[in-house]
């Protein structure tokens, strides 16, 4: 346990929640669904790529030879002796002096060493024109020219786009062992929470949070598995919690983190042992709850505001997901922006606000703030495209002055 009396910096936070994140075993994939994730080994090609020398043109083959004296006034005539298409099963052949129509990507033929494009022929069919001289090599794509066969294609760690998709998929890969995405099972705790789609009665409170945490938790790369309401009462947080753990990299509750005697989260996980409540110095977001439950699984338990949540959220699980995943840059990037209003911020104390950020003509940025600083409005966090971070120094920021901006860009998964 650590000393939960005194407030914790966000570094320090970040730092021992970082310090608990360990890592997950490889597993195979196919491709597809391995896209955004590490290669968790390095992938030497069995096939060269091209397989085969292979035109790179619609045209003709033909011996560089036999058109060295061509111009445009007195063209090289070539019988043409039969066509290569793209597919074709085996090489063909051709004796000097003579041609054959091949196609974009088709073998080149035995005795061919150059390809005249169709317009810069007659496109004759019985026989070619070929209106200039032809460079031995030219239009053709070489075996092996992009990849041996036998050389590392993709190495370990590389991040698998598109791209690098492809390049498995020509190697002739359809599945490949990557970092997994973490599993993370999001509960919503508290007795006033009732699911989406029930009307709520006087006092109750639609769950917001298991949708944003889970949405989040996806959109950070994470596989999400959302558990919904678990009210406030010990045991039944304890046996939920306990059921999850089988499946879960990671667990995250929201709610009851507080002072108040309902804060049942804080309460049960601090008598469990391996769970540190701490209060850090941010806004919103103060309470946060940090440790392991079973085997070794990572909890977080997030205080119950959504925007507190949120950034939370965003402040420490999001660079754990990412750590999990083998990422190299587990926070999401900043921007420095212009400041169009005023406001104020507490002294000692890291804060978020929303914002929504414009970019001006320029290039620079800018940004306004929306919905002050109460951590319970929804419609405002949905209305704003960032996080603007007001540094614990800082205790005003004034019309014009540069602010640390964090873009919620929607991530590719
Ligand atoms: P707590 O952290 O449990 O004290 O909750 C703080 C505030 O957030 C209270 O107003 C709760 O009703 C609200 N809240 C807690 N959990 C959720 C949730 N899952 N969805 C929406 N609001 C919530
Ligand atoms: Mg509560």
């Amino acid at each position: 346990m650590i000393d939960d009396a005194r407030v914790h910096s966000v570094e320090e936070h970040l730092e021992r929640v970082l310090d608990g994140i360990g890592s997950l075993d490889p597993i195979e994939l196919t491709l597809l669904d391995a896209q955004g994730l590490l290669l968790a080994e390095t992938i030497v090609s069995p096939v060269a790529l091209p397989g085969f020398d292979n035109a790179a043109e619609d045209g003709y083959a033909v011996r560089s030879v036999d058109t060295r004296d061509a111009t445009a006034d007195a063209p090289a005539e070539l019988p043409v002796v039969g066509d290569v298409v793209a597919g074709a099963k085996s090489r063909s052949g051709m004796g000097p002096g003579l041609a054959m129509r091949i196609m974009t990507g088709a073998p080149i033929p035995a005795g061919a060493d150059a390809v005249i494009p169709l317009d810069e022929t007659d496109g004759g069919v019985a026989r070619v024109a070929v209106r200039r001289p032809t460079r031995s090599g030219e239009n053709i794509r070489r075996a092996g020219e992009d990849l041996a066969a036998g050389e590392p294609a993709i190495g370990a760690g590389a991040a698998l786009g598109p791209q690098q998709i492809a390049l498995l998929a020509s190697i002739g890969r359809d599945r490949v062992t990557v970092r997994p995405r973490p599993r993370v099972v999001v509960v919503s705790t508290g007795s006033e929470l009732v699911e989406v789609g029930q009307r709520p009665a006087f006092g109750e409170v639609t769950d917001a949070n298991s949708y944003l945490i889970s949405a989040a938790a996806r959109d950070s790369g994470a596989d999400a598995y959302r558990v919904g309401i678990v009210p406030d009462d010990h045991s039944r947080l304890l046996d939920v919690l306990e059921s999850q753990l089988l499946r879960a990299d990671i667990l995250i509750t929201t709610g009851g983190v507080s002072m108040g005697a309902f804060d049942v989260v804080k309460q049960t996980l601090s008598e469990v042992g391996t769970v540190d409540f701490v209060k850090v110095a941010m806004q919103p977001g103060a309470p946060q709850g940090f440790g392991h439950l079973g085997n070794h699984v990572p909890i977080f338990c997030l205080p119950g505001n959504p925007m507190s949540a949120l950034v939370a959220f965003e402040v420490f699980v999001r660079p754990a997901i990412r750590k999990l995943l083998g990422k190299r840059n587990i926070q999401r990037a900043t921007v420095q922006a212009a400041a169009l209003e005023r406001i104020d911020s507490p002294a000692g104390v890291r804060q978020y606000r929303r914002g929504v950020l414009h970019r001006e003509a320029n290039g620079d940025y800018s940004v306004t703030f929306v919905g002050g600083s109460g951590s319970h409005l929804i419609a405002s966090m949905a209305s704003s495209n960032c996080l603007v971070v007001v540094d614990e120094a800082v205790t005003e920021v004034v019309v014009g002055s540069r602010v640390t901006v964090i873009p919620l860009l929607l991530s590719h998964r």
